[in-house]
């Protein structure tokens, strides 16, 4: 396969390039990613080892230099992350993740539609959605692929607005998309903007650690190098036309997580016991809070094969 993969540069994408680029059924490896504050080359050190390898820096919003790249490449498949991912940045700014995530999107499905018009049995685009476009659950239940999209943030109702997209294309073109919904992630690589590494990094640096509200709120956590084993599973068994939720069925209250990560550092920094959770300071809560999101991945599990290999609290510790 000649493989494009966007927003390469990024946390998830940077992940998946060093996972997928020693596998011989990859013969040609791209990144596309415009280089935001979220997305660092740093990250795919050691990537250009592989003659396979390359990157181009590349806007999804300009249509042209997508479609120009998809053609020059003879991209075959697709793994679609690129994105403005923070909920918090969407709520201050949203007008970027309309561009960028609906927009964006709508500009890489054409370019593959087009290019690829002769040729759909011999290629695929996987689409890399959110849990979040469900909306919020309450104490009890979970999502499943039919539960109904109920985005809340700017940030899911702009994934909600790609998916929707990635379906109907699909459904009116025979396009051959697969569209994956998973849970948060956490590893190395993320920016420090979101829970996990910003909660590492102010423990290490003795700041206060901010938490939303009383900590309640609750989250699906998987490794992201579980992620990365569904995606490589969506895009060579997927079937097209479907959705697969992905997640670890490992529900977090925010602030149990953050409890962990401060007795982690501690451990690590040889520091006194509790000497980091002095420094959690509860803050106004996030306007429109989802207070609960948990997976059902039992379809993925049952038609791919996939369920999470790492344990938490070890990768959690192997990430701090
Ligand atoms: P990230 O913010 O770390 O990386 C996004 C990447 O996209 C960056 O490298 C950025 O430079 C690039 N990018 C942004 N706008 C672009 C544009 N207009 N043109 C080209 N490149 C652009 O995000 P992430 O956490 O790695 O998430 C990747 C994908 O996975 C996103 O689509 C996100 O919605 C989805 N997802 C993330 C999580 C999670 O917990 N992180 C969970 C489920 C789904």
């Amino acid at each position: 396969m000649r493989l494009l993969v966007t927003g390469g540069a990024g946390f998830i994408g940077s992940n998946l390039v060093h996972s997928l680029l020693p596998k011989t059924e990859v013969e040609k490896l791209v990144v596309l990613d415009s280089l935001t504050y979220a997305g660092h080359q740093l990250s795919l050190e050691g990537a250009e080892e592989f003659s396979k390898y390359s990157f181009a820096k590349v806007d999804l919003r300009e249509r042209e230099s997508v479609s120009k790249l998809i053609n020059t490449e003879e991209i075959t498949h697709v793994i679609h992350l690129a994105a403005e991912s923070h909920v918090d940045r969407s709520i201050s700014d949203p007008g970027s993740f309309i561009e960028t995530n609906v927009l964006g999107t709508f500009n890489l499905l054409e370019a593959c539609r087009v290019f690829w018009k002769e040729n759909y049995s011999k290629c695929r685009f996987v689409h890399v959605s959110t849990d979040e476009v469900f909306g919020s659950l309450g104490k009890t239940g979970v999502f499943s692929e039919s539960s109904p999209y109920q985005p809340n943030s700017p940030y899911s109702a702009s994934k909600a607005g790609a998916d929707h997209l990635v379906r109907a294309y699909n459904h009116t073109y025979d396009f051959p998309s697969i569209i994956t919904n998973c849970s948060n992630n956490f590893g190395p690589f993320q920016f420090p903007e979101k829970l996990i590494p910003k909660t590492i990094h102010f423990a290490e640096s003795g700041k206060s650690i901010p938490v939303y509200g009383n900590g309640s709120n609750i989250r699906d956590w998987l490794f992201v190098k579980d992620h990365i084993g569904a995606l490589w599973l969506a895009l060579v068994k997927g079937k097209t036309g479907e959705s697969y939720n992905i997640g670890g069925d490992n529900e977090w209250t925010n602030l149990r997580v953050v409890e962990t990560i401060c007795d982690l550092v501690d451990r690590d920094l040889n520091r006194s016991a509790g000497k980091s959770r002095n420094l959690i300071t509860f803050t106004k809560d996030r306007l429109g809070h989802d207070f609960r999101y948990g997976i059902d991945a039992d379809k993925i599990n049952y038609y791919l094969g996939w369920k999470p290999e790492h344990e938490f609290e070890a990768a959690l510790e192997n990430t701090v």
